[in-house]
C-alpha cells in the first residue's frame, strides 16, 4: 500500500456532534487494516454534477487500530462542496480517498505538550491523544494539555471523552475554553491564546501543536514566538 494508490472508503456510521459538525466513521474497503500516523490525513475525492473532481484534506480524528476503520470530523462550510457532500452521505455509501499524508504528526522524543484546537482542528488531537494515552510508554513523566477553543457548550465535541481521559491520567489536563459561554459554563472563557502564557509559564522546551483556521494558528505562534519559542517546537496544522 502507498499513500498515492486510491481506496475506497464506506461510511458505517454519521453522528451529528454539534449543528454544522459530523463525527464520520469508515472502513477501507479491500483493505484488512488501514495504517497511519496519529495527526495525518487524507484526500478525498467526487466529482460534482457537472463532472468537474473535487478534491480535499481531512484529519483522520481516530487513532490507528489493528483494522480498517478510521474517523473524520467536520463542519459544514457555507457554500462549501465537500463538506457538505460528506456531511449528507449516508451509511454504506463510498467515497474514493488516497493517503494518508502529512507530517502534523507528534515528534519523538516526547516533551511537556501543549495541544491547542478550535472546532474541527480537534480532529487529530483526537487520534494522537487516544493514541498517546492508550500506552503508559507512549507518555509516562510527561504533561499533557489540550486547550480546545469553541463558543458555547453545544459546540464542544468529544467533551465526555476527553473529560474521561483526563479523569484516567493524572499528567493529562483537558481545558475546554469557550467565547461565549453561558453563564453557568465553570470553565476557562475567551479565546485560547489567552491561556496558552498561563500554561506554558515561561517555559520554552516544551511543544506545541496548533491547528484550526489561520487566524487561531497565527494568534498563537506569534504569542509562542515572543515568549522566547524556537520555531521548531511550534507544529501546526492550517484548514483554511
Ligand atoms: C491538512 C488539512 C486537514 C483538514 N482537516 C479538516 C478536518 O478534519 N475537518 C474539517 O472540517 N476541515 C478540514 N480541513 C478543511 C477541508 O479540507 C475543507 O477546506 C473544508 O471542508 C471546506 O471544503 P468545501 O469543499 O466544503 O468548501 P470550499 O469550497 O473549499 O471552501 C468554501 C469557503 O470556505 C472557506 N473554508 C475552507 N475551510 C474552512 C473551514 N474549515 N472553516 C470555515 N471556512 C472554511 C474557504 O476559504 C472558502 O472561502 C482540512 C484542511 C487541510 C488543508
Amino acid at each position: 500500500m502507498t499513500p498515492f494508490q486510491t481506496f475506497t472508503a464506506r461510511l458505517t456510521r454519521s453522528v451529528a456532534l454539534s449543528e454544522p459538525t459530523k463525527h464520520l466513521e469508515f472502513e477501507m474497503r479491500g483493505l484488512p487494516r488501514f495504517g497511519f500516523v496519529p495527526g495525518q490525513w487524507l484526500s478525498l475525492k467526487t466529482n460534482k454534477l457537472d463532472g468537474e473532481e473535487i478534491t480535499r484534506a481531512y484529519s483522520i480524528a481516530s487513532p490507528p487500530g489493528n483494522d480498517n476503520r478510521f474517523a473524520l470530523c467536520l463542519n459544514r462550510v457555507q457554500d462549501g462542496f465537500m463538506s457538505n457532500f460528506l456531511c449528507d452521505m449516508k451509511k454504506g455509501e463510498d467515497i474514493s480517498s488516497q493517503g494518508p499524508f502529512g507530517d502534523f504528526i507528534l515528534r519523538p522524543p516526547l516533551r511537556d505538550t501543549i495541544f491547542i484546537a478550535t472546532g474541527t482542528g480537534i480532529a487529530p488531537f483526537r487520534s494522537m491523544l487516544h493514541w498517546l494515552l492508550a500506552d503508559p510508554v507512549r507518555h509516562q513523566s510527561k504533561q499533557l494539555w489540550l486547550l480546545f477553543g469553541n463558543r458555547t457548550e453545544k459546540d464542544i465535541y468529544y467533551h465526555d471523552e476527553f473529560l474521561r481521559l483526563a479523569a484516567e491520567h493524572a499528567n493529562f489536563q483537558y481545558l475546554p475554553t469557550l467565547s461565549r459561554g453561558s453563564t453557568d459554563w465553570q470553565g476557562l472563557r475567551g479565546y485560547v491564546q489567552e491561556h496558552v502564557s498561563s500554561i506554558v509559564w515561561g517555559r520554552s522546551d516544551m511543544h506545541a501543536y496548533i491547528c484550526g483556521l489561520d487566524k487561531m494558528i497565527k494568534a498563537n505562534r506569534e504569542l509562542l514566538k515572543g515568549l522566547g519559542w524556537d520555531r521548531k517546537s511550534i507544529l501546526f496544522e492550517k484548514y483554511d
